[in-house]
């Protein structure tokens, strides 16, 4: 996965954000103070301008990019904590051009491992840490057990989506959420909300992983799969360059 994956990663990740932003404040009302869509859709709107303006031309740089914007533009709780874990995964991935599974895998790691190290959370204390932890830990698992890159991808985002609403019978035990007490029981957290928001708008930039046995692409292409689950931008042309050259 090169800069162009993660440039439209970030850029859909702001998309899904923007269209989720009352969602999120609704969930942030329940339990906090009402601003979690808001804060994060000021801080992905500055993350895009920052991105158009300084261009920066790695995976890498793009993610820390991404997380010092965040980090100066989102005020409260998940501004430090998002800001924290984008510049980890992109200090992680150093200067490489192209990222590969376990290079994104270990990114993931050190992003989860910045956002508690920073917040002190553990996972069932309701709080982005519920997502991001199971999500990190699916993908670890699929790309240690050899899973195509999509495959890997939507393992990732299945678990960050499942470890969001798995919240909602939780008691906050960090930030804001956890003045409530018991009163925060029944709501999901808006942290680990926006967390499978963002994690989720990553498999769709790859295309999906052939089922075994599928026949050329016409079988996915007849059925849709192909077209309906591609990225606004499309697969990026290396990988479809590399499949061709090991299918024939
Ligand atoms: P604030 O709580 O300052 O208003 P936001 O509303 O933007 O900030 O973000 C709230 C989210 O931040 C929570 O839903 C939770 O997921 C996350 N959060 C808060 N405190 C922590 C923490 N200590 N560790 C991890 N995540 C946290
Ligand atoms: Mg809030």
């Amino acid at each position: 996965m090169d800069a162009g994956v993660f440039r439209a990663w970030i850029r859909s990740a702001a998309e899904v954000i923007e269209a989720n932003r009352d969602r999120l404040t609704q969930l942030d009302a329940a339990i906090g103070d009402a601003d979690h869509g808001v804060n994060l859709s000021r801080g992905f709107s500055a993350v895009l301008g920052a991105l158009e303006t300084a261009a920066p031309g790695t995976p890498g740089a793009i993610l820390t990019l991404t997380g010092s914007t965040l980090i100066s533009k989102v005020g409260g709780a998940s501004g430090p904590l998002y800001g924290t874990a984008f510049r980890r995964a992109g200090r992680a991935l150093g200067d490489a051009a192209d990222v590969g599974l376990p290079a994104l895998a270990a990114a993931l790691e050190a992003a989860l491992a910045g956002v508690q190290q920073l917040g002190a959370a553990r996972e069932g204390d309701k709080t982005m840490v519920d997502a991001l932890a199971p999500a990190t830990k699916a993908f670890s698992t699929a790309v240690a057990e050899g899973a195509p890159p999509r495959a890997a991808l939507d393992a990732l985002a299945e678990a960050a989506a499942a470890g969001a609403t798995g919240t909602i019978p939780m008691q906050a035990l960090k930030g804001r959420a956890s003045y409530l007490g018991p009163r925060s029981v029944g709501h999901e957290d808006p942290g680990a909300a926006s967390t499978a928001l963002i994690l989720g708008a990553l498999p769709p930039l790859l295309p999906p992983s052939l089922p075994a046995g599928a026949d050329d692409d016409g079988t996915l292409s007849r059925n849709g799969g192909i077209r309906r689950d591609r990225g606004r931008e499309g697969p990026p042309r290396r990988r479809r360059g590399r499949r061709r050259g090991g299918r024939r």
